[in-house]
């Protein structure tokens, strides 16, 4: 029986709702024995945070995401440290030019102050960023980097990939795997592999190929593992092994 951890998803979404413990024993039925759930919005934390407790497989990151950073969210990042307690990681954090609701500038302050928060209590981030890698990288280079972490869905290069490695950073894949159709992607997953890839759903997006017209759920990870060994050359458990070492070292969590 493999073991996985769901790196990168989002169970308190109104989606789940009434559907978690289906949702959840089929996670378990494909292996799946750890999931992290990242919040988006202050609003979210103690649903998080409750999920958690309701649930001994699940815990929780806490965050607000990019495309949340509006003005009444900025007087609630005091309360991040806090909201934090309990948490394996910060995040949902990040950047991203490609959708953006909120300048990047504000998108920037928001980010920084939840990476200051990390840096404060020792946790690790789980971070969302696109078109904007130099950026990210800047912060780091202004505000030291975080304390380990991963870019959830990363899309960049193996040279950016270097970088953010670099600063002790690693990544988590998901749908994205079972397109088969990028030759960037594809050398990008050899170059992290093994010691920097972790799997992830990031259900209820991002549904994989195999599964695409529903909400995507934790169980799809399934697929995602299965593309990645198919692209890698390996066995899906080896992926699966080396996948679940890596969530176990940077979050911390227990299986
Ligand atoms: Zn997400």
């Amino acid at each position: 029986m493999i073991s996985l951890v769901d790196a990168h998803c989002h169970l308190d979404s109104d989606i789940f709702r009434d559907r978690l413990d289906e949702i959840l024993e089929a996670a378990r039925c494909a292996g799946v024995r750890k999931l992290i759930t990242a919040s988006i919005h202050p609003r979210q934390w103690p649903v998080v945070a409750a999920l958690a407790r309701q649930h001994p497989e699940v815990v929780f990151a806490q965050g607000i995401h990019p495309w949340y950073c509006s003005d009444d969210v900025l007087p609630e990042l005091p309360r991040l440290a806090a909201a934090a307690r309990g948490a394996v990681a910060i995040g949902e954090i990040g950047l991203d030019i490609k959708k953006m609701p909120y300048p990047l500038e504000r998108q920037m302050a928001v980010f920084t102050a939840q990476l200051q928060t990390a840096q404060q209590t020792g946790l690790p981030v789980i971070m969302h960023c696109r078109g904007a890698f130099n950026e990210m990288l800047r912060i780091f280079k202004e505000y030291g980097p975080p304390p380990g972490g991963i870019l959830h869905n990363f899309s960049g290069s193996p040279e950016l990939a270097d970088q953010f490695m670099a600063h002790g950073l690693a990544f988590s894949l998901g749908g994205v795997l079972t397109w088969r159709n990028s030759a960037k992607r594809n050398r990008l997953l050899k170059h992290i592999y093994p010691d920097h890839l972790l799997l992830e759903t990031d259900a209820p997006d991002i549904p994989p190929v195999e599964a695409r017209g529903a909400p995507n759920t934790p169980a799809n990870i399934l697929y995602n593992l299965r593309a990645a060994a198919e692209l890698l050359g390996e066995t899906p458990e080896a992926v699966a092994d080396a996948t679940t070492r890596n969530a176990q070292r940077i979050f911390g969590v227990t299986l």
